[in-house]
């Protein structure tokens, strides 16, 4: 399947692309050394796993491949907001050359590091977690989201934006809402990481990532929902709310 592509080599990864995408499979190349070596040392791992990283050079053989090579089920053609999919040591992106006619999204240098961290940080959960059949999609998306650090700048994702929007019109989710609806998940699962990590430390956030196999993180930092509901919606108010 990947035949017809070219290959950019690196130390323990793969980027295949094809040849008039060479210049992005580099950039992919350096994205993925600078994200990789933040995230190993953040997980205190050696180093990442296998990682066979696949520009598609078009929505349709985007879709091929999520389906072909991945064996991840997608609608065909996918929406256009689809532009990554991890699954293990694999990631297919859409190139940054197809943006434009293939996706709702232009190429933004910083916004496309942050997302190939982003989908590292997928791929490594999945390798370290004993059981990622049973995470929480918030404890997914909201892991990827912060330490990806899509989630400190305005950007086309609007991680950011939205959180401010929400909170400083007095639209705070309920802790039960954030935990069960898939876009709260992706917009103020960030918000949840930071949180916690913030009250229990950098390894503690590391240990659950690690340990936990029944999707109950929650319990594994010692937090019950009805006071971190308070001390969580307090902090956005008070914190993340008045952030520029
Ligand atoms: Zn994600």
């Amino acid at each position: 399947m990947l035949r017809s592509y070219l290959c950019e080599e690196r130390n323990g990864f793969r980027v295949y692309c094809a040849e008039h995408d060479l210049a992005f499979a580099r950039t992919t190349a350096r994205a993925i050394e600078t994200a990789g070596a933040s995230l190993t040392a953040y997980f205190e791992v050696t180093s990442l796993p296998r990682i066979r990283a696949v520009l598609a050079p078009d929505r349709d053989r985007f879709d091929a491949l999520v389906a072909d090579l991945l064996r991840v089920q997608i609608e065909r053609p996918s929406d256009p907001r689809r532009i990554a999919q991890p699954q293990r040591g694999d990631i297919v992106l859409l190139s940054p050359s197809a943006y434009a006619e293939h996706s709702s999204y232009e190429y933004v240098p910083d916004d496309y590091r942050r997302m190939i961290s982003h989908e590292l940080v997928h791929v490594l959960q999945e390798q370290l977690s004993p059981n990622i059949e049973e995470s929480p999609l918030w404890w997914d998306e909201g892991l990827a989201v912060y330490l990806s650090e899509q989630w400190r700048t305005a950007s086309q994702f609007c991680f950011r934006e939205q959180v401010l929007r929400d909170v400083r019109s007095k639209r705070i989710p309920a802790l039960a809402a954030a935990f069960s609806d898939p876009s709260l998940a992706y917009s103020f699962g960030w918000t949840l990481v930071r949180f916690l990590e913030q009250e229990h430390g950098r390894e503690a956030i590391v240990a659950a990532v690690k340990n936990v196999s029944d999707g109950n993180v929650l319990a594994a930092l010692g937090e019950n929902p009805a006071s971190l509901e308070e001390s969580w919606q307090a902090w956005l108010r008070n914190t993340v709310g008045r952030e520029a």
